[in-house]
C-alpha cells in the first residue's frame, strides 16, 4: 500500500477530498489545514524504484527488471540514473 502524507507538514493526518478532473487525487491535510493534489502515479514509481534498486544491485539486467517491475524501459532507466547520482 501506498502511504500518504501531507506534502507540507508529513502528516499522516489526511483527508481524501474527491478527485480533480484529471483524476488526482485531492487530499486535505487535518493538520496544517493544507489542501493538494497527489500525483499517485508518480508515488507508485517511487515505490517502486526502491525495488528496482534492489533488483539492479542483485545484477539483473535492465530488460528483466523492466518485465518484473512492469515498467518501461526508458523509464526504467532514467529512475536508475537518478538513484546512482543521488548515492553521491
Ligand atoms: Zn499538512
Amino acid at each position: 500500500m501506498i502511504k500518504i502524507t501531507c506534502r507540507k507538514c508529513n502528516s499522516p493526518n489526511i483527508r481524501k477530498n474527491g478527485h480533480t478532473k484529471s483524476g488526482r487525487q485531492k487530499c486535505h491535510s487535518r493538520d496544517c489545514n493544507f489542501y493538494s493534489t497527489l500525483n499517485l502515479k508518480k508515488m507508485e514509481l517511487e515505490e517502486k524504484s526502491e525495488l528496482i534498486e534492489k533488483l539492479y544491485q542483485e545484477r539483473l539486467s535492465q530488460k528483466a527488471i523492466s518485465r518484473i517491475t512492469g515498467i518501461s524501459h526508458p523509464i526504467l532507466s532514467k529512475i536508475l540514473k537518478k538513484s546512482c547520482t543521488s548515492d553521491r
